[in-house]
C-alpha cells in the first residue's frame, strides 16, 4: 500500500476523487508542518475522500515500540519496528544551546562491521525504504509537539551506512528539504559516512548545500583498517582526494571517536594534522559510549580535551562532543542490540 510520502499514488487518488490541490496542501501541512494526527489531517480533505484516503494510504510505516528518556540529560531514544519485525532506532537530542535534532537510521543493521559499533556487530539485514527513513522524523515531530518543539536538524548517523543505501537516502534528503514536507534547509541536514569515495562525490554533487560528515577515527591506515574494515577498500590516500573535492561545497565534518590506546597517542595526533592540513574541515572529537561485548575503552575526558586543544593550536576548527544519553545507551545500535538479546537470548 502506498504511504503518505508516495506522491504519485496520492496525486492519482486526489485527482480520481476530485480533491482540490489546496485541500491537499492543507492535508500535508496538518501532517508535516503542524505534526498533527491522521484524524487532524483527514478533516482537511472533503468528507467524501476521507474513507478512501484512510483505506488506501499507509500513515505510519514504523511502529514506535519503545521510548527511553534519559534521566541525566535531554536525549530520548526511540525504537521502531518495521512491518517485517525488524528493529531500528533513532535518538532525539534537545541540546540546551541548540536546535532539537534527530539522529536517524538508514538501514536495518549494517554491512560495514566497524569494531566500535554495536550495529556493526549485528550484520546487515536490509535497506530502509524512503518512507521508513522519513517516518522516524515525522513520528519524532509528533512526539515533540506537546513540548512545543520540532525537529530542526536531521543527522544520518544512526544504524546503517547511508551511502550504501544511496537511492533511498538521496530521495529522503530531497523530501526533507522540500515544502510541503519537512522544509529544512540543507545546512540543517547531515549525512555521515565511513568514507565511500564514489558515493561521497555523487552526494557532494547532488546536494552541495547538505552537510557531509566523514567518520575518520584515524589518519593511520593500519589503525583505521582495524577499526573500520571498509578502510581496506578505500585507502586514506584515495579518501583524501574525495575530501578535498567535497570540501569545495563547505567544511566537511570529520568525526573522530577517541579510543584509549588505539587512536589517541602523539603519533595519531600528528598523522591527523598531516592528513587534514590544507583541507577546510571541522573536527568533532567524540567520546566512546562503552557497551557490553566491546573490548574498547574511551579516552578519558581530560586527554580528549588536550587532544582537541592541540588540534585547535594547530589551526583546526575543533569541537568536543558531549555524549548525550549515555544512560539510555544512545550510541548507535546499543538499545536494539539489548532488545534483540532479550528476544533471542
Ligand atoms: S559505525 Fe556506522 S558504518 Fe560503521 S558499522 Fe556502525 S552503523 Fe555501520
Amino acid at each position: 500500500m502506498p504511504t503518505i510520502y508516495d506522491t504519485d499514488a496520492i496525486d492519482e487518488l486526489r485527482s480520481r476523487l476530485g480533491v482540490q490541490p489546496h485541500r491537499m496542501k492543507l492535508f500535508r501541512n496538518a501532517l508535516f508542518k503542524n505534526a498533527g494526527s491522521w484524524d487532524e489531517a483527514l478533516v482537511q480533505l472533503p468528507e467524501h475522500a476521507r474513507d478512501e484516503f484512510s483505506n488506501r494510504i499507509t500513515v505510519e510505516c514504523l511502529e514506535l515500540i519503545e521510548r527511553h528518556d534519559s534521566d541525566v540529560d535531554v536525549a530520548s531514544k526511540l525504537i521502531f519496528q518495521t512491518h517485517d519485525q525488524h528493529l531500528v532506532e533513532s535518538v532525539v537530542l534537545r541540546p540546551k544551546t541548540g536546535r532539537t535534532s534527530i539522529c536517524i537510521s538508514s538501514q536495518v543493521g549494517c554491512a560495514c562491521y566497524c569494531s566500535f559499533c554495536a550495529t556493526g556487530m549485528m550484520g546487515f539485514t536490509r535497506n530502509l525504504t524512503v518512507s521508513e527513513i522519513l517516518d522516524q522524523v515525522t513520528q519524532a515531530n509528533r512526539m515533540l509537539k506537546p513540548e512545543k518543539r520540532s525537529i530542526r536538524n536531521v543527522v544520518f548517523m544512526g544504524m546503517g551506512e547511508p551511502l550504501l543505501n544511496l537511492k533511498n537516502v538521496f530521495e529522503a534528503v530531497t523530501f526533507l528539504k522540500v515544502a510541503p514536507f519537512f522544509n529544512l534547509s540543507g545546512t540543517r541536514i547531515t549525512v555521515s559516512t565511513v568514507g565511500i569515495p564514489q558515493a561521497m562525490a555523487q552526494f557532494a554533487e547532488t546536494f552541495p548545500d547538505v552537510n557531509l560528515a566523514l567518520s575518520l577515527h584515524s589518519a593511520r591506515q593500519e589503525v583505521r583498517e582495524k577499526l573500520m574494515p571498509q578502510a581496506k577498500k578505500y585507502p586514506l590516500e584515495q579518501l583524501r582526494e574525495t575530501l578535498v573535492d567535497a570540501s569545495r561545497n563547505g567544511k566537511v565534518m570529520i568525526e573522530y571517536l577517541m579510543l584509549s590506546g588505539v587512536n589517541d597517542r602523539e603519533e595519531d595526533l600528528r598523522a591527523l594534522e598531516d592528513y587534514l592540513r590544507g583541507i577546510p574541515v571541522h573536527i568533532n572529537i567524540i567520546p566512546f559510549n562503552e557497551y557490553a561485548g566491546s573490548n574498547l575503552h574511551g579516552t578519558p575526558e581530560l586527554e580528549r580535551k588536550q587532544f582537541a586543544s592541540r588540534l585547535k593550536q594547530a589551526g583546526f576548527d575543533t569541537t568536543l562532543r558531549y555524549s548525550l544519553g549515555s544512560d539510555i545507551a544512545a550510541a548507535c545500535g546499543q538499545l536494539v542490540q539489548h532488545r534483540r538479546k532479550e528476544i533471542v537470548p
